[in-house]
Parts: structure tokens; C-alpha cells; sequence
């Protein structure tokens, strides 16, 4: 098949990929549908979907609910502004998602992705700490090394420094504190003393610190690592302890991406603050959610300000609630643990012959995550020229080639996406950079 057909010159110089020089950038696949796991390339080629765009479509492409949620929801209004104004989908959204969420989460904010989500976390943070202190001193954040927050400023301040965007962007960004990313992994035997770190730059520091944030049992972006849950315990006690509020960013971890409904349910301590976005619609429009604690909402109310100080266009999006609202009807209807714990024994067994291969740091799986680390960093565009030409989707970042497939997945289709993922991987001049 031609290849103009694959890649739009007209694309390749005029639009922005994500994190893409225009000088140089790595080949772009042109898509013109997908369905279930399947994304149909310009060429009539499909790809079995490893990577649930960017992991959030947890149903598969083209879900026939959704799409009749949100025709439904269209005719009706797509959209109207949330200032002075409510709807039915914001509110039956509201009142699902509180059901699923940690039982302390009481008032919820509506943002716009991810990254919004985080700027709105943070802010009700350093909110709440100026209210109830009556002073600006306690405005920082800590976090643990490799993690990853999103690309908006204050996201960008506390992801990972070295993987993260610290290096382009140098003095523009505030100074956070960052500790040791936790050292007991997912599945190890839990030791006291991973908790050092944290616990001397809370001693030291907690008097400048609003919030401790970081993504809970998984790292996503920031290097794919899974942690113990118990540093989540942990980090709630000393949070308490040192009047620092705990922010859980659920972000990549909420529904069901790790085995869990959202990841805090791993190690069942709450957060008094938690984003989530991604899953909740389903991979069909941006929206993401902050929710807290009544004594958050009611401190930052009863501070100077007295209101929460963000209120985006978007907010609460009419047809992204009916969208949320039908994804998470589909989630109750199913015996998601089940499924999520079927897809992890799958991954476990797929998986495993990859350690054998040269090159191969550790191969680990949780949920519906499976990372297999090499020892050198993948060349991304000369191993997804093999993945086209195999048929499968996958996008490695740095050293890391994962897959994190829509739950609708058969076991036949997981068997073929990871076999032949491996199969690349066993040729060193297929994939190292
Ligand atoms: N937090 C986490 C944990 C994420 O994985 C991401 C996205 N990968 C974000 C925040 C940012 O979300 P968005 O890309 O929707 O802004």
C-alpha cells in the first residue's frame, strides 16, 4: 500500500505531535477508524490496541452505550456553561463517582484533563493551608522522584526531575521538594525504613509544605514502577502527623487500571484530596475531576478568598457527564475484579518469556499493566515501524515498552499484542536507540 497513505505530508509540517521536533519528527500513522481493540490505519491495516490511547479508553473504540449516551446527550445540549447554572449529568456524575471514591471525599470539582486537575489539586491545597494558617508560608509540595503529574506548570514542577520536563524549563519552575521515589517495590517484603526519606524532609520542611502529592501504588509516566502500598500508609500517617495534606493523584490508576477501582484501595488510607480523569470518559472526551474532604471544601470557603479560585469553560461538560455516567453503568454491570484479575494472571503468563530475553531489566504486571524494562532505551519510531508492520499498537517511552490494553480485550487478542511485542524485542537492532 502506498505510504502517502500512512503518512499526511501536509501533517508532518504543519501540526504538533505530542512531545515532537518539527524538524525531525517520528513517523506518524494515519488513522480512519477504530472499533473494540482495533485501530484501522489509511492503508486498511489494523492494529490490535496496546495502549488504550494513552489509557484511557477502558471499553474499546466505537462502544455502541457511549455512543448512544452521547447522541442522546447531544441532542438534548452539548453544553452549557456551569457558572450559575446546573444539569442533571453533572449532578447523577457527582453522585456516582462519590459512591466509588474514597468514603471521605465529599465536595467535587470538575476539570478539564488531567493536568487542570492537578493545577486544581495543588491550588485547593496551598488554599486550605493559607486559610487555615492565615499566612502564605506553607505554599510548597513534596513528591517522590519518578512520578508524573501532566505538562501544565505546576504538574510540571512536581514530575520526576530528571525524566521530566525540569531541564527545559530550569528556573521558570517553583522549587519543590522531592524524596527518593519509594524503594520497597509492588509484591516485596515491606521495610520501615523507605520511609527515611520522606519523613526527614517532612521534619525539616513541613512548615513550608501544603501538600505531599504523588500517584498511588503505580508510577506511570514518570517510569512505570510499582510500589508497596504500605509507603501509602505510611505517608498518610506522617501527612497527619505533620499537618501536610496528601494528594492522590488517580489519574492513570482509577477504573480498574491497576485491579482495584481506583488504586488507594490497595493500601485503604484516603487522601484528603484526589484527581481522577483518563478512564472516566472512556477515552471520548477530556474531563477530569478533583474531589475532597468536607474540611478541605469548608476551610477553603471559610478562608479570605472564600471560594475556590478556578472555574474553567468546560466545566462539567454536559456530553462528557452523559458519556461518564454510561462508562461507569458499564463498570457496575460487570464483575470488573474478576476481569481485571484474569487479565493480570494472562499478562503474567504472556509476559514471562520475555525475561529470557538479552536486554530485559524485569518484567512486571499489575492490573491490566504489564512493563517490560529493558537495560537500554527504545528507539520509539524504529520500534513502532515494527509494531505497524506486525499489526499491534504499542508506544514505549525511555526503557520501558508496556502495554495497558482496553478491558474488552479477548484473551486471544492479549496472546497476539504481547507475542508479538516479544518478538521484537528479541532482535536488539529492532528496538535499541
Ligand atoms: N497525572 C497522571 C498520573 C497522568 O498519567 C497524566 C497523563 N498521562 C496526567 C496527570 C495528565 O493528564 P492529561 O494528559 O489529561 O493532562
Amino acid at each position: 500500500m502506498e505510504r502517502s497513505l500512512l503518512h499526511d505530508a501536509w501533517d508532518r509540517e504543519h501540526l504538533w505531535h505530542p512531545y515532537t521536533s518539527t524538524i525531525d519528527p517520528l513517523p506518524t500513522y494515519k488513522v480512519v477508524s477504530a472499533d473494540g481493540v482495533r485501530i484501522r490505519l489509511a492503508d486498511g491495516r489494523e492494529l490490535i490496541d496496546g495502549m488504550s490511547s494513552w489509557w484511557c479508553v477502558i471499553h474499546g473504540y466505537n462502544n455502541e452505550r457511549i455512543n448512544a449516551a452521547a447522541v442522546s446527550q447531544l441532542q438534548r445540549m452539548s453544553h452549557v456553561m456551569f457558572g450559575g447554572l446546573t444539569h442533571e449529568p453533572a449532578i447523577e456524575l457527582g453522585k456516582a463517582l462519590l459512591e466509588v471514591a474514597p468514603p471521605g471525599m465529599h465536595n467535587l470539582f470538575y476539570a478539564d484533563s488531567g493536568s487542570v486537575a492537578v493545577e486544581v489539586a495543588m491550588k485547593m491545597a496551598v488554599q486550605a493551608s493559607v486559610a487555615k494558617s492565615g499566612s502564605h508560608r506553607r505554599t510548597n509540595f513534596v513528591t517522590i522522584r519518578s512520578g508524573y503529574h501532566g505538562d501544565t506548570w505546576n504538574a510540571m514542577s512536581v514530575c520526576d526531575p530528571v525524566t521530566g520536563m525540569h531541564g527545559a524549563f530550569g528556573p521558570s519552575l517553583p522549587i519543590r521538594y522531592f524524596v527518593e521515589s519509594p524503594s520497597v517495590k509492588y509484591g516485596e517484603e515491606w521495610c520501615q525504613e523507605a520511609m527515611e526519606p520522606l519523613e526527614k524532609t517532612l521534619r525539616e520542611h513541613a512548615d513550608e509544605i501544603a501538600a505531599l502529592i504523588l500517584e498511588p501504588v503505580v508510577q506511570g509516566a514518570g517510569g512505570m514502577r510499582f510500589y508497596h502500598p504500605q509507603y501509602l500508609v505510611e505517608a498518610r500517617r506522617l501527612c497527619d502527623r505533620y499537618g501536610v495534606y496528601l494528594i492522590f493523584d488517580e489519574i492513570a490508576t482509577g477504573f480498574w487500571r491497576t485491579g482495584r477501582f481506583f488504586a488507594w484501595e490497595h493500601a485503604g488510607v484516603e487522601p484528603d484530596i484526589m484527581c481522577i480523569g483518563k478512564g472516566l470518559t472512556a477515552g471520548y472526551l477530556t474531563m477530569s475531576a478533583v474531589m475532597t474532604t468536607r474540611e478541605v471544601a469548608d476551610t477553603i470557603s471559610g478562608g479570605e478568598a472564600g471560594v475556590m479560585m478556578h472555574g474553567p469553560t468546560f466545566m462539567a461538560n454536559p456530553l462528557a457527564c452523559a458519556i461518564a455516567i454510561e462508562s461507569l453503568k458499564m463498570l457496575r454491570e460487570q464483575d470488573m475484579a474478576r476481569r481485571l484479575g484474569d487479565m493480570e494472571a494472562s499478562l503474567r503468563s504472556m509476559l514471562a518469556p520475555a525475561r529470557e530475553i538479552e536486554g530485559v531489566a524485569d518484567v512486571r504486571v499489575l492490573g491490566s499493566i504489564g512493563v517490560v524494562e529493558m537495560t537500554d532505551p527504545v528507539d520509539v519510531g524504529r520500534f513502532q515501524v515494527e509494531c505497524v508492520d506486525r499489526g499491534i499498537w504499542v508506544r514505549p517511552f525511555g526503557r520501558n515498552v508496556y502495554v495497558m490494553p482496553p478491558y474488552v480485550i479477548s484473551d486471544e487478542e492479549l496472546a497476539t499484542l504481547t507475542g508479538r511485542m516479544i518478538d521484537i524485542l528479541k532482535d536488539p537492532r529492532r528496538w535499541k536507540a
